[in-house]
């Protein structure tokens, strides 16, 4: 039996042994993504590596100061030579978007793929996939400290920007007392645990502040399933360019009528943001999956074709449906 500690060292010996290693992570990065992404591509430098950091992006606004982030290149590589490719946070090739693409079909170049997604498809030659780990950083702090590498400040603010992201400040229930520990020795190592909550969690733009204000108002709850939307005529008619996703979803599970709750929004490339949330005991990571997107089981998404009405009737009933049948299990 494979177990996850005999994986974190394959990783770190293929690390190890690599000496030009690209890194990418998914298309719409979050700030486990970015931070991630920097944290491992930071410290192999560090170990005296060519590293080629590779993104669709964009690169949310909120992980935009982190250290080196200009080194992200947001273009496939083109002639430089590669001995390992690492996927981050992504659960499927698809998901690294076009950066991703030139690496995944090159036969010759292993690929590492570190994630903690349910939904990965286990896509690279080793596969260090946790599905209890708050954050593929975590991972990415095993992988070190199996190299033995002393976790410096950059690298350190890094990893702890992508908790942050995905534990939205520590708070949700993947959080066991070991990613407090791992917290703690970041923040030893020089990250600082306020500041970087208040960039990640807190800092909003004027106009995403005034999207929220569109999605909120535009709110509906049945059978426990809260919805909100934001159509293409709105995020038009009040000039909102933000192609990010709303990210509204962690906001409306506050109501506690609602088990789960998903925000539909249209994007710039034409297409809907589907976002949704589940309180523990419901799973919208398998309906996600099953709508061609992914996540975890209790914060998933998908991007699918509109029209608006039928996506969300379509979406809606498949909530409905796993509100009752949760219900009835439990
Ligand atoms: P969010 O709602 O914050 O955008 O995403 C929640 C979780 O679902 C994240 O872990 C994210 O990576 C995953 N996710 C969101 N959209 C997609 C998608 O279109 N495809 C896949 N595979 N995962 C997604
Ligand atoms: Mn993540």
């Amino acid at each position: 039996m494979t177990t996850q500690s005999d994986q974190v060292q394959r990783a770190a010996g293929l690390l190890d042994s690599a000496s030009r290693i690209a890194i990418a992570c998914h298309l719409g990065p979050d700030p486990d993504a970015i931070g991630s992404l920097l944290g491992l591509g930071l410290a192999m430098q560090e170990r005296g590596k060519t590293v080629h950091l590779l993104t669709d992006g964009p690169i949310p606004r909120s992980v935009q100061w982190l250290p080196s982030v200009d080194q992200i290149r947001l273009k496939p590589l083109t002639d430089e030579p590669v001995d390992l490719f690492v996927a981050l946070d992504s659960s499927d090739p698809e998901r690294l978007g076009e950066v991703g693409q030139p690496l995944i079909a090159n036969d010759e170049l292993t690929t590492l793929v570190i994630d903690h997604h349910a939904t990965n498809t286990e896509f690279g030659d080793v596969n260090l996939i946790t599905v209890e780990a708050a954050a593929t950083a975590e991972q990415i702090v095993y992988v070190l400290d199996a190299l033995q590498h002393a976790i410096s400040q950059p690298v350190a603010e890094c990893l702890l920007a992508a908790f942050i992201g995905d534990t939205v400040g520590f708070s949700v229930s993947s959080v066991t007392p070991l990613t407090m520990r791992i917290a703690a020795r970041l923040m030893e190592a020089g990250a600082a645990l306020h500041e970087i909550s208040d960039r990640i969690l807190n800092i909003r733009t004027l106009d995403e502040i005034r999207l929220w204000g569109i999605g909120m108002a535009n709110t509906h709850l049945e059978q426990g399933v809260l919805w909100s939307v934001i159509t293409e005529e709105e995020r038009r008619d009040n000039g909102l360019m933000d192609t990010s996703r709303s990210r509204l979803s962690n906001t409306l599970l506050c109501v506690p009528e609602a088990y789960v709750a998903v925000s539909f929004a249209a994007n710039s490339d034409g297409e809907i943001d589907v976002s949704m949330r589940a309180r523990p005991g419901y799973d919208v990571g398998s309906i996600a999956y099953e709508l061609g997107g992914g996540g975890h089981t209790l914060a998933a998404g998908c991007t699918l074709k509109g029209p608006m009405e039928e996506v969300v009737r379509r979406v809606v009933t498949m909530l409905k449906q796993e509100t009752t049948d949760a219900v009835r299990d439990s």
